[in-house]
């Protein structure tokens, strides 16, 4: 059995810089007709020159592969109407991570419902910039991203004409918020769909599965599979891949990610494909996010077999989700 994807997008993924960008890049750019790429480097992507400079390193690596990244600018309270004004053309996302959260976020948002986070977010109403938000407050960690959810309705309700977009959303309250805003939309990961606590945490201690938010209980991995699987219109799939090296996961103070980018097709296949929804995953990765974010993407088509295919141990230094299992599908053609 075959299925083909068209223009499979990815609005969630590190590239990182350097070496690292290096190995990673080309793996986003061979599946993926479009990829949203995350500000978060060291320092981060701050201006429009910061994220042309950043999107030239990708497009050198990724030059043969019909991929268009596109670029996010960090939220920071000193974002003003012109600098949005100039970074409009080039970027139509920005992402706010608060303060307490992830790789490089430190030091950063504090309130995002403090004035001068809602003057920013008034101007990108205008501009028709999108708002991408790491929704997660500094509470408990099973608790933080469901604590958050009455930021999402504030926001949404306060500015109708901005477009919010509920990152990675890992909780049946999340899900459940989903449509009381028109202007509310989600991504899911892939690792959401499928892991719980449990999986990191339950048995033997799982690094390779650790990210944030956390993966949480079975029935809000259960809401998020609703969700994709029945390709709810705001849902867009994201997988928040997130490559480390072995050695900073394998330690004390494992970093926080995982590393999905190259497998993430054939295993949602295997997802659907399972639930008997295989029809609906062409809306989950790539047809609501056009719709959502009215793009116009590359052409790319992937075409998978359903054909066992064991996912390799390691991409460089980087152990990938799943690592040396063996699922039901795999890549055949990208054309
Ligand atoms: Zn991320």
């Amino acid at each position: 059995m075959e299925i083909q994807i068209h223009n499979p997008l990815d609005m969630h993924v590190h590239l990182r810089d350097a070496d690292m960008m290096s190995v990673v890049a080309p793996l986003t750019s061979k599946y993926f007709s479009w990829a949203l790429v995350m500000p978060n480097l060291v320092p981060p992507v701050m201006n429009t020159a910061d994220a042309i400079w950043y999107r030239q390193r990708i497009e050198s690596l990724t030059g043969n592969d019909n991929f268009t990244p596109f670029m996010t600018l960090f939220f920071h309270e000193w974002l003003t109407r012109e600098i949005l004004e100039k970074a409009k053309d080039h970027i139509m996302w920005i992402k706010l991570y608060p303060a307490w959260i992830t790789t490089n976020s430190e030091g950063w948002v504090k309130s995002v419902l403090s004035e001068k986070a809602k003057e920013i977010f008034g101007i990108m109403e205008e501009l028709g910039i999108v708002l991408h938000i790491h929704g997660e407050t500094g509470d408990f960690v099973m608790d933080r991203e469901a604590n958050f959810m009455p930021n999402y309705l504030e926001i949404a309700k306060a500015f109708p004409n901005l477009t919010i977009i509920m990152e990675h959303i890992t909780t049946k309250a999340a899900a459940d918020t989903l449509d009381m805003f028109p202007n509310l939309y989600a991504t899911i990961t892939l690792q959401h769909l499928e892991i719980t606590l449990d999986d990191v945490a339950g048995w033997a201690l799982k690094p390779h599965l650790f990210c944030k938010p956390i993966a949480k209980r079975y029935e809000d991995r259960d809401a998020l599979l609703e969700l994709a699987l029945s390709a709810h219109p705001k849902v867009s799939f994201g997988s928040d891949s997130a490559p480390h090296p072995q050695h900073t996961k394998e330690c004390p103070g494992c970093a926080a990610g995982v590393f999905s980018a190259p497998i993430s097709l054939q295993v949602l296949a295997q997802i659907f494909d399972r639930a008997g929804k295989l029809d609906n995953l062409q809306k989950f990765v790539s047809d609501n996010a056009v719709n959502i974010y009215k793009i116009t993407p590359n052409t790319k088509t992937v075409i998978l077999e359903k054909k066992d295919f064991v996912i390799p141990e390691k991409y460089w230094d980087v152990v990938p989700y799943r690592a040396g299992e063996t699922i039901d599908w795999s890549i055949k053609e990208v054309k």
